[in-house]
């Protein structure tokens, strides 16, 4: 720590909650606090805003956690909510910051009675829709929110929304309200995950939605996400949603081990779902949903099981399904029970085929189709089963605002590490059905037609630990990117030192990097989304693997092989690595690549932040140890088979 003692202020410097108020302009009420230095708002032209402190607590307890700062309120807050934070930070400490402090507020023990209002988040999805008409809960209001799934500067969409959840109300004899909010633009929010984070972004509505004298809520639903299981990412839980409640406003989530298609069965008939469902994550075209994306076609397959798909025009009728099957290239390891399932639960004739056939290519192949000029992805194994440390979902920040654009990727200089992460970007991005093209800046500087800049939208450079002066090669590279005026986006990097240009968007993938570039956006290295067989069993035990290069941390032993020259390709990487019981490394990449196997992998210090921080941010709750030397590695207890 003693090479970035400003580091450690940052890090343990609170993050504080100021007293919230309110103000009303014309129809609008907004209610306000400063959280870190930035205001935060919510704001509807539909009901009186109750400026609570619970409300700025909850929405940002989880990014707290994740930039491991201390939440304090300055305004006094519901002593059960005020009870409830310690079981809360807890969960999450469990689940995924072991060493995150906890946070302070002071109870305020004034009675209160709750309205009899019951509000449920709605967005026109599978799962709310299932809560509004299966959940077997008397439902007054439904609220949808102008920020979250929809950003805010994307007005027609949003009004969209709003008037298709307003429809549904008039249908439903319920109420409506719509919220508008800029929580996700704050910069901590940004840097936290938001599957993590959308629990308490949606409890904090209740909040704000409770004290309005003239019919506030007493209870908020939130639907589950009908995976029918609690995924490891996913941070709106049966068992943590409650907890965001309050004397004012107690928060359920419903029905957390229904599935999607039992869900869509239950409701499936109903002529308001066939009218207005809305399941797309494009939100590309006018329409509500594409057709086309993996989450539109496995919604369209799920109503053909139930038989009801000819009755969503939304859906065009179901017309076009199998061909929109075929049109995916694969489908992610994560999702594919799901088509299994679709098989074995009603699924049949010419849909079930193009099922098949979907399964059997992502079977085969988990890399995707590449386009004709993107780098040929090396081919895995023929396997069933594929493993893989983190889901598609942890890397939506990253992917989902590339969809639709036309991305060109610059491929840093780099070595079969690097390969890695290039080869997990591919498979990501092929999941969010994101166009992209390899681009060679090179040729262009020789003179080469720049026609293909033509085509482009955006630039991406790729991830990796090259960020700052130290590697010159890759700094000019990301000059010569710059130099074509395209916006370039940097995919989850570590700065070795400042690199102060003005990206459009910059994903650093440890906290440490954090101090070199502030605006940086948390998010996971991408190797950590690779989706891979399982490997063969191990052959050899213990397996030490060190740098020899300027990285290394500490003399160079006589003994010291470096996993880099011992393989060609990730596939050789991978397989390389799974051939050890045991791990000891100070190559980032080799010890991804031993976790991705299931091995016991010890990460070693190399000569800056990056491992230490790599381990602390992302590899500790993936099973990873960390040594500051081999030597201590060594002398580590092994871990209990
Ligand atoms: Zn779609």
């Amino acid at each position: 720590m003693r090479l970035f003692p400003f580091m450690r202020r940052g890090t343990s410097q609170a993050l504080s909650i100021g007293t919230p108020t309110s103000r009303t302009s014309g129809s609008r009420c907004r209610v306000t606090a400063q959280v870190a230095g930035r205001e935060i708002w919510f704001e509807s032209a539909d009901v009186a805003l109750t400026p609570a402190s619970e409300a700025f607590g909850s929405a940002m307890l989880v990014p707290a956690l994740h930039a491991a700062r201390p939440l304090t309120l300055a305004a006094p807050a519901c002593e059960t909510w005020v009870a409830n934070l310690r079981p809360l930070t807890r969960s999450f400490q469990a689940l995924w910051y072991p060493d995150a402090p906890a946070a302070h507020a002071i109870p305020d023990r004034r009675p209160t009675t709750p309205a009899s209002d019951t509000a449920l988040c709605f967005s026109g999805g599978v799962d709310a829709f299932h809560t509004l008409l299966a959940g077997g809960r008397p439902i007054d209001t439904l609220v949808y929110v102008v920020g979250y799934d929809v950003k805010l500067r994307d007005r027609h969409r949003a009004s969209a929304v709003t008037r298709l959840m307003r429809e549904i109300a008039a249908a439903t004899a319920t109420r409506s309200i719509a919220v508008a909010t800029n929580l996700r633009r704050h910069p901590l929010m940004r840097a936290t995950p938001w599957t993590r984070a959308f629990g308490g972004g949606l409890a904090a509505i209740g909040h704000v939605l409770a004290g309005d004298p003239n019919g506030g809520i007493g209870r908020l639903l939130i639907s589950s996400d009908g995976l029918g299981f609690e995924h490891p990412e996913v941070g709106s839980r049966p068992s943590t949603d409650p907890l965001f409640g309050s004397e004012a406003v107690r928060v359920e989530h419903v029905a957390p081990t229904t599935t999607r298609l039992e869900k869509l069965r239950r409701i499936g008939g109903e002529r308001i779902v066939q009218q207005h469902l809305r399941v797309c994550w494009h939100n590309t075209s006018q329409r509500f949903n594409c057709g086309r994306c993996e989450k539109c076609v496995r919604t369209m397959l799920s109503l053909d099981a139930c038989g009801t798909l000819g009755k969503f025009p939304g859906f065009d009728h179901g017309r076009g399904l199998v061909a929109a099957v075929d049109a995916l290239a694969s489908v992610d390891g994560i999702v594919m029970p799901f088509y299994r399932d679709l098989l074995a639960s009603g699924l049949t004739g010419p849909a079930a085929a193009s099922v098949t056939r979907l399964l059997d290519r992502s079977n085969s192949s988990l890399a995707p189709v590449a386009p004709a000029h993107a780098p040929a992805a090396p081919q895995p194994a023929a396997r069933s089963t594929h493993h893989r440390l983190l889901g598609p979902e942890a890397f939506a920040h990253v992917c989902e605002p590339l969809v639709g654009r036309r991305v060109g990727y610059v491929r840093p200089v780099g070595n079969v590490g690097d390969h890695l992460i290039e080869l997990a970007m591919a498979q990501l991005f092929a999941t969010y059905g994101i166009r992209w093209s390899l681009v060679d800046l090179d040729a262009t500087d020789r003179g080469a037609s720049p026609r293909s800049l033509d085509s482009l939208d955006m630039l991406v450079f790729g991830g990796g630990g090259n960020m700052g002066l130290r590697y010159q090669g890759n700094h000019d590279l990301r000059g010569r990117a710059l130099a074509t005026g395209l916006p370039l986006v940097i995919l989850p990097q570590s700065f070795t030192s400042v690199e102060d240009r003005t990206f459009h968007r910059v994903y650093v993938r440890e906290r440490s990097s954090l101090a070199y570039r502030p605006d940086g956006i948390l998010a996971p290295d991408l190797a950590l989304g690779l989706a891979w067989p399982e490997p063969a069993r191990p052959t050899r035990d213990l397996g030490i693997y060190l740098r020899r290069d300027q990285e290394r941390s500490g003399r160079k032993p006589f003994f010291a092989r470096d996993p880099i020259r011992l393989a060609a390709t990730p596939a050789d990487y991978l397989a390389f690595a799974a051939r050890h019981r045991r791990i000891i490394t100070d190559r980032l990449h080799f010890a991804v690549a031993g976790l991705h196997a299931g091995r016991d992998v010890t990460l070693v210090a190399n000569d800056y932040h990056k491992n230490r921080s790599m381990h602390q941010t992302w590899l500790g709750n993936l099973g990873c140890r960390f040594a500051a030397s081999a030597a201590d590695a060594v002398a580590l207890p092994r871990r209990a088979a």
